[in-house]
């Protein structure tokens, strides 16, 4: 007890440095793997540190929202590990000239032609994903039959961007269009996520050339939620050029999006009245009729795939399609959840078992709100609101606090930004910090587990 308080002692002054960032970068390496760590990791530096947070140092834009994207968890919880105090991460853009021109000059010296091989890798089209197994409804069909006619005629309707809300069937109708023209055509099948990636790599690498030729003789190109070029300028340039050079030769571009063109924030007025300037259709939330169809269609793929026979009644299928209210890929969720669960105890199920299988995945998504959530925690504690969205720091306020962090990240589908906001406009790296702490305290600490399941099921029983 007495060694713990020397050594937190040791971190409350504002401002002291101590961590040495070559032995950082050294564990990065370990944990991350060579490949990850030398084309990102490695190019990190460390710019300032305080006791709570870190200022480091990236190259470029690109470059931090790759990193923000994908590896900050990781890289905080392992900074985390050499200086426990530290619960965020802000990135600083430096000498991004001066740092480009070195990773030419090195990259250079093995100059790349792997980007074909690279790219094809990421460029398979799933075969279950299909117009075979694409069930038509109200809330589908236009975008539906223009992805076939486009089969039929490419380049009639150009380009084709199909919009709508999450899970509701666009990857799989850009990929169903992909399966069907490959056979005649040079198709390519990309995330404008992956996009991206290949974009940044072939700059570091020297290598445009290569990237352009690559993308700019598709026949098919096929590109899948372009929202995600919001507010990335460079990448906006590079794909305005690429769409521009492929509809000069008359290939079909094809496009997702989870909203109409002129509804994309933070991109180029230029690049969406392109997206705009051939058949926009969309897709809306199924009614119950389509969910119903789609239920009947996996329980027949079941079925066949699996050779066994899944017992679920009229009123079964029709429960679980009027209670999934969001999307597909829940729907299909949900109903693996009760196939799973009819399985396991082999029986035929009633209404009465689904909604008991089914009461935590409807009651978290719907019911559940961050409000609702903060309410909760600070009456469990016996603290008040403000008390729980204060600045303070002390651990009565400062537990309650994460907690509610934590359950909103775990029953709420907010993103961990829109938390942060929620709890008087924190970072979102102080969310991720508090969901990991009581993730490790309530596997470590039997009381926390138990406030946390008594605070659960005061949530759901409201
Ligand atoms: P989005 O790309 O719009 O987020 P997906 O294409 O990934 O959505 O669809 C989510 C899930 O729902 C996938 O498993 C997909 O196969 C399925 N799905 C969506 N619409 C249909 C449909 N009309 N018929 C059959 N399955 C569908
Ligand atoms: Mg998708």
């Amino acid at each position: 007890m007495e060694k713990k308080n020397i050594k937190h002692s040791a971190y409350i002054s504002e401002e002291e440095n101590t961590l040495n960032w070559q032995e950082i970068q050294n564990a990065f390496k370990k944990s991350f793997g060579s490949e990850v760590y030398n084309s990102w990791l490695e190019k990190i530096s460390l710019v300032k540190e305080y006791n709570d947070y870190l200022i480091l140092g990236v190259p470029t834009r690109f470059f931090r929202d790759w990193i923000v994207s994908r590896y900050l968890d990781k890289i905080l919880e392992q900074v985390k590990s050499f200086k426990l105090s530290l619960s965020r991460i802000e990135f600083k853009i430096i000498e991004e000239n001066k740092q480009n021109q070195e990773f030419i000059k090195i990259d250079e010296l093995n100059k790349v032609t792997e980007i074909k091989d690279s790219i094809l890798n990421y460029n398979r089209l799933n075969p279950n994903l299909n117009f075979n197994n694409f069930i038509q409804g109200k809330s589908n069909d236009i975008a539906l039959s223009y992805s076939k006619r486009v089969c039929e005629h490419i380049s009639r309707y150009n380009p084709l961007y199909v919009c709508g809300g999450v899970g509701l069937g666009k990857t799989h109708l850009l990929n169903a269009i992909g399966l069907e023209l490959q056979n005649d055509n040079n198709v390519m099948f990309i995330s404008a996520e992956r996009f991206m990636y290949h974009f940044i790599k072939s700059i570091k690498k020297n290598d445009m050339v290569n990237f352009k030729d690559f993308f700019r003789k598709s026949a098919v190109f096929i590109i899948d939620d372009i929202q995600f070029i919001s507010g990335k300028e460079s990448l906006q340039e590079e794909f305005f050029h690429t769409f521009n050079s492929l509809m000069d030769k008359g290939s079909q571009i094809i496009i997702s999006s989870d909203r109409p063109p002129m509804k994309l924030d933070r991109v180029q007025d230029r690049i969406k009245s392109r997206l705009a300037g051939g058949l926009v259709v969309d897709i809306d939330i199924p009614d119950i009729e389509l969910k119903e169809k789609i239920i009947r269609k996996k329980i027949e793929e079941i079925q066949n795939q699996f050779k066994e026979n899944i017992n679920l009644n009229n009123e079964v299928i029709n429960f679980i399609a009027s209670e999934s209210k969001t999307n597909i890929r829940e729907l299909i969720g949900v109903l693996n959840r009760v196939i799973a669960f009819s399985r396991v105890h082999n029986k035929i199920l009633n209404i009465g078992d689904c909604k008991n299988i089914l009461k935590d995945v409807f009651n978290q998504i719907r019911v559940i709100t961050v409000d609702k959530i903060q309410n909760v925690v600070s009456n469990f504690y016996n603290i008040s609101l403000s008390e729980m969205l204060s600045q303070r720091r002390s651990r009565p306020l400062a537990r309650p606090r994460q907690i509610a962090m934590y359950l909103a990240k775990k029953m709420t589908t907010r993103s961990l930004p829109e938390i942060g906001r929620r709890f008087a406009n924190r970072d979102h790296t102080t969310v991720i910090h508090a969901v990991k702490t009581i993730t490790r305290l309530s596997e470590q600490d039997d009381e926390m587990k138990k406030n946390i399941s008594q605070i659960k099921s005061l949530l759901l029983e409201q």
